[in-house]
């Protein structure tokens, strides 16, 4: 069983997959505490589901493009099996995670979306780095950005890890604390190759909205 705090359609906000219709399946808890983090509300409660009650759950929403994230969904172990099973469905299958575990038991169909926390978020000495030489076509990174002291840090490892070389980068300004303008203008001047990924359904349906 996993503890599922919600199953909904919306559209993708974030990544390349941006805009799409998606189905977002919420697991319970997380091991990290980022100080931005605009999700606290899946830390405890949720219902208990079983796979094929997910499965069928998320088939009935007539979506291909399915989201597992959190909290931090790998913190689960039948999330592997979860995510297997959708695939197996023939979904498209994106995994958000925020860097911190392992990534090596996750099935090879699945999009990972790995979220490194840079320093700002105070979880920055979490980060699991042995998670990039496990990126393969199709998976993307993500770091969100507070301040210039996390671009700088993100720049550096950028450069370090080759990552433009290796995947999509989404770079992803806080709401309503790092002006997407001042985002723009670092990536413009420093010709960068990444996304500057804006969280569309904040802009859509205000940053509080749940469940959308
Ligand atoms: S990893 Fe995600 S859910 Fe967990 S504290 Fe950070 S932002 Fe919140």
């Amino acid at each position: 069983m996993l503890k599922i705090s919600e199953i909904y359609s919306s559209i993708q906000g974030e990544s390349s997959y941006q805009g799409l219709p998606c189905v977002f399946v919420r697991l319970t808890g997380c091991n990290l505490r980022c100080s931005w983090c605009d999700t606290a509300y899946a830390f405890f409660g949720g219902e208990e589901m079983s796979i094929d009650e997910i499965l069928n759950n998320v088939k009935e929403k007539g979506i291909s493009l399915v989201e597992i994230t959190g909290g931090e969904p790998l913190i689960q172990e039948e999330c592997y099996g979860l995510m297997t099973a959708l695939c197996d469905e023939g979904m498209i299958v994106l995994l958000e995670t925020g860097g911190s575990i392992d990534t090596v038991k996750v099935d090879e169909r699945v999009k990972k979306i790995i979220d490194f926390k840079a320093p700002s978020s105070l979880m920055v000495d979490e980060n699991d780095w042995s998670n990039v030489s496990r990126l393969t076509a199709g998976d993307e990174l993500k770091f969100v950005i507070g301040d210039r002291a996390d671009y700088d840090w993100s720049l550096e490892m950028i450069k370090e890890y080759e990552l433009e070389e290796k995947t999509i980068i989404n770079l992803s300004p806080v709401h309503n604390v790092l002006q997407p303008a001042d985002l723009v203008k670092w990536v413009l001047e420093d010709g960068l190759d990444v996304r500057v990924n804006l969280q569309l359904h904040k802009y859509i349906w205000g940053e509080k909205a749940m469940g959308v």
